[in-house]
């Protein structure tokens, strides 16, 4: 019910000025999209780099339907990575990508030209690309286009879901030397013949996936907002004697910034995703439709400090 409430809202373009317009809405977007254009989101990356914290931008858009919109995704990328390196903000910001905004959907070769290519201008800029994780029918097609762009760009990092049966086996594939690997809980809608479904299965599987990743030779990226499992991080970190160099917390921009400050101070390297581009209300809304839970995630983090 709350699930159908939600999509209909996300076609509504009546709903989307009304969120653009009323002040209080407005606020709930900007504190999690710092805005439409680059230059948001290259203002918001300077002042999380000053403030002693990592990013990594994300050009919101995905599942691409045309060639067109799949090369303008790129394109854009490409300027975003000359304009950061012209910033200074590399290495501190890398890219995060979703290859189903580079086509993935309808033209495998071509996602993979396309991420080729930002790979390649990340390189140039002196900084790297990390390959977001979308819904599980794309999990194989995603790895193996990491693995392709690793031979080159060895640096090019992986995301893998707790949430998904299959992930403890991607982990201990993946937690080999110099492979960067963030692990999250993950945020689709998936069935339960390939995903945990409780939220303690998906706890338990991501602590499972931690001590893989930590224990491992790669260098993990520890992408969770949830307490108990940065505890169990900090805790693995000093178990497994990882500097702080040797692995890396992640948090969504405008989520829990008092507790992103407390790690960085303590010395842990913090990267920020940071969503930015003008598909910010499709993406808000999706993400709540997908998964209803988000609706209290993101109500929560409005209380939050
Ligand atoms: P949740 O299960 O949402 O919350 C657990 C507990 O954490 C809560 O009970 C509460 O105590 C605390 N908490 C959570 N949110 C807040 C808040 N806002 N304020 C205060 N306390 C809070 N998913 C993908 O599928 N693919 C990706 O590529 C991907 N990349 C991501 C990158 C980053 C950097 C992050 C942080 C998440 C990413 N995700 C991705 C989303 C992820 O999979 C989860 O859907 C999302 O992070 C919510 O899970 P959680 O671990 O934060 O904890």
């Amino acid at each position: 019910m709350l699930r159908s409430v939600i999509l209909a809202a996300s076609r509504s373009s009546r709903i989307e000025r009304l969120v653009e317009t009323a002040p209080l809405a407005r606020g709930v977007v900007r504190r999690f999209v710092p805005g439409a254009a680059a230059d948001d989101a290259l203002r918001a990356t300077g002042e999380l780099v000053s403030d002693g914290l990592s990013v990594s931008l994300d050009l919101l858009g995905e599942d691409t339907e045309t060639p067109e919109q799949a090369a303008a995704t790129k394109e854009a990328y490409v300027e975003l990575l000359a304009a950061l390196k012209g910033a200074d903000l590399t290495p501190a910001a890398e890219v995060s990508v979703k290859l189903s905004a580079l086509g993935q959907k309808f033209d495998e070769q071509l996602a993979y030209d396309g991420a080729r290519a930002i790979c390649a201008a990340a390189s140039e800029a002196g900084t790297t690309v990390t390959l977001d994780a979308e819904d599980h029918t794309t999990t194989d097609s995603t790895l193996d286009i990491l693995t392709k762009l690793r031979t080159d760009f060895p640096t090019t990092g992986a995301v893998l879901q707790a949430y998904l049966r299959r992930t403890e086996a991607d982990c201990r594939e993946l937690a080999t030397a110099g492979s960067r690997v963030r692990l999250c809980k993950g945020a689709y809608k998936e069935p339960e013949s390939v995903a945990y479904q409780s939220a303690l299965d998906v706890d338990k599987a991501f602590v499972r996936c931690l001590n893989i990743l930590m224990s491992g030779d790669g260098y993990p990226m520890l992408a969770t907002h949830d307490p108990r499992l940065v505890a169990i991080g900090e805790d693995r970190a000093r178990w497994f004697d990882r500097s702080p160099d040797e692995f890396e917390f992640q948090f969504l921009y405008g989520v829990r910034p008092e507790e992103q400050a407390r790690l960085a101070a303590e010395g842990y390297t913090v990267r920020i995703y940071l969503p930015y581009g003008n598909q910010w209300y499709a993406y808000l809304m999706r993400r709540l439709a997908e998964r209803p839970a988000n609706l209290g995630f993101f109500l929560r983090a409005l209380r939050s400090k």
